[in-house]
């Protein structure tokens, strides 16, 4: 064995031991005749000191980052020199020999004392040199809490009977509802592979095959636009099960997180976590994703109340408002700001109302209302004087949408998230469609009104099984979403396990039998041969492992990112290709074999 110790793990019980270390080094101070080494492995960082000699002369040439091999023994400091901030801080090293194991240049930004994520280098240099990134003790710990939480991951399905199975990556398209990424194929030219959106197909199909319970840390690849939380390919805790309803999706999540943040926080979640539906939250937070750390702050709807006025700015599909305790003390210029933010966001503005807290007048940008409107707008609202209301109106959705994001903007102006708890909740039952929006390139082009929310095989809730044909703006779906503290951590559906109802799924979003066919036919025929009922869920991995290390940024918990033009800056991918390298993959060539 080349080493006895890990330098990181010494501790004063080692005092009196003899040591062979090996490590990288972290920093060197030079004090006269004694040298001190700050030697670091992976466990941690132990001080080595070297004193007079033959060792304190080699010692003399170290330099930051050359790997090292030292030998010597463990002595406790001498009282008064602990140092607490270390955990080999009670002892030290002392160096009877060191040989270097090999060099290195100066790095492109320091390690030694920039143990913190954010330690101000950017990010592309971090990603490109990401092998010297993980040498500090941040970006490492981020990697080490993932790791972590899979172990955590595997254990619970474990416990619970669930398979890990891979499933394909070269494969064809599959249901998210996003771009694809293509892959050609030499020994076909003309014909690609698609790199899977989600391993959808494949775990229904394993439902079928009556495995019962399957899961996958899969990675998942989507053609999508960049964005700073989002890559072209993460990692999803994928799982399906047979034979279930929502309780069993709901207690397996719920059990699965206690144990992630006992394991990897030491923090005792409470469960089960609250049920939302999609709609009430919409009504309520104005997002289906709401952050219930802050405490109220809920949208009103105002829409009856302004039936019939002739105040214009109030003649909208939708009038809603959130109450801003003590926001009477808004500056002009705070609510000028509220305006831009407003705007910037595509959004016509927010009108306002301040309530004084001496009773005076009403003061804002709607007082031209009907008086009487105007008058009870504090007791429709709940305003107490000394509050400020915010209005915006229009189109339901969007404008719902709006005012959930100016809450959360609210509540962290006023500091009212109540920051370090844990606020999970359920959001069920959402649409099951959705209209058709032409920046969705997968289905834009199908000429279709409706598209599915999940995804074409999520079933219809009870109630809508039988008509959700006839009124797809208002078909509920036995979807679910698991959100916690504002973010969305995963989400999945019941599936549909009847091909009548799989047919008038695709007859409402405008697949035809032929196209269905085409698309999904290897399901569909596995159908006919007895589907159990199923369902699953998918957790954003990427997401659950930052969120639990601690950061918000899901790079942070990958190993080698990519920036967020997409491009690795480590390898330089993507590249061209040589003209031969296009020839041989058949880039170029149509299926029919015409160029
Ligand atoms: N495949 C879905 C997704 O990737 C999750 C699921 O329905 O299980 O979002």
């Amino acid at each position: 064995m080349i080493r006895t110790h890990r330098a990181g793990e010494l501790r004063r019980e080692n005092a009196g031991e003899s040591v062979v270390l090996t490590g990288w080094v972290s920093r060197r101070r030079d004090h006269g005749g004694v040298i001190f080494v700050d030697l670091r492995d992976s466990a941690g960082i132990a001080q080595v000191v070297f004193r007079e000699g033959a060792p304190a002369e080699q010692a003399h040439g170290l330099r930051s980052e050359w790997c090292v091999k030292v030998t010597g023994e463990v002595v406790e400091r001498p009282e008064g020199n602990a140092n607490p901030d270390l955990a080999t801080g009670e002892i030290e090293v002392v160096a009877t020999g060191v040989e270097v194991l090999s060099e290195s240049d100066t790095p492109p930004f320091p390690i030694h004392g920039s143990d913190d994520i954010d330690s101000g280098v950017d990010e592309s240099t971090r990603w490109k040199y990401r092998y010297l990134d993980l040498r500090r003790a941040g970006p490492a710990h981020a990697l080490k809490v993932r790791a972590k939480a899979v172990s955590v991951i595997r254990r619970v399905m474990e416990r619970h009977d669930f398979l890990d199975i891979e499933t394909p990556y070269l494969t064809r398209s599959t249901p998210e509802g996003a771009r694809d990424f293509l892959v050609p194929v030499r020994l076909q030219p003309g014909h690609w592979y698609a790199l899977p959106q989600s391993p959808q197909l494949f775990k229904q199909l394993l439902m079928v095959a009556g495995l019962e319970r399957y899961y996958q840390i899969a990675r998942c690849f989507r053609d999508e636009d960049f964005r700073a939380d989002r890559t072209p390919e993460f990692t999803q805790l994928d799982i399906e099960m047979s034979f279930l309803d929502e309780e069993d999706i709901y207690a397996l999540t719920e059990e699965l997180f206690v144990e992630l943040w006992r394991e990897t926080l030491g923090v005792e979640l409470t469960t089960p976590f609250p049920r939302l539906t999609y709609w009430d939250s919409m009504r309520r937070y104005g997002s289906d994703k709401p952050d219930l750390r802050i405490d109220g702050l809920e949208l009103v709807d105002l829409t009856e109340h302004m039936q019939g006025t002739e105040f214009r700015v109030f003649q909208a599909d939708y009038v809603g408002a959130i109450v801003v305790p003590g926001g009477a003390d808004y500056s002009r210029k705070d609510l000028d700001g509220w305006q831009e933010w407003a705007r910037s966001r595509g959004g016509k503005g927010i009108a306002w109302l301040l309530v004084p807290a001496d009773g005076g007048e009403l003061r804002g940008s709607i007082t031209k209302l009907e008086a009487d409107r105007l008058g009870s707008l504090p007791a429709a609202t709940g305003a107490k004087p000394g509050d400020a209301i915010l209005f915006a109106a229009g189109p339901r959705r969007t404008t719902l949408e709006m005012l959930g994001a100016l809450r959360n903007a609210v509540a962290r102006q006023r500091n009212l998230v109540r920051e370090g708890e844990w606020r999970f909740v359920w959001v069920v039952d959402a649409p099951m469609f959705e209209e058709v929006s032409s920046d969705n390139p997968a289905v834009a082009d199908q000429g279709a009104r409706w598209t599915a929310v999940h995804h074409p095989f999520t079933a219809p809730t009870e109630e809508w099984a039988e008509n959700f044909h006839d009124d797809p703006e208002n078909a509920l779906a036995r979807a679910y979403d698991v959100v916690g503290n504002g973010m969305e951590l995963g989400g999945g559906s019941i599936r549909i396990h009847r091909r009548e109802m799989q047919q008038r799924v695709f007859d409402v979003i405008g697949l035809t039998r032929d196209e269905a066919e085409s698309k999904f036919g290897f399901l569909l025929e596995a159908f006919s041969y007895g589907p159990p009922p199923h369902g699953g869920i998918a957790f954003g991995l990427d997401r659950l492992a930052a969120t639990l290390a601690g950061t918000d940024a899901i790079r942070e918990v990958m190993a080698f990112p990519k920036a967020s033009s997409g491009g690795d800056p480590l390898t330089g991918a993507p590249t061209p290709v040589t003209e031969q390298q296009r020839k041989e993959a058949g880039i170029d060539v149509r299926p029919d074999g015409l160029s």
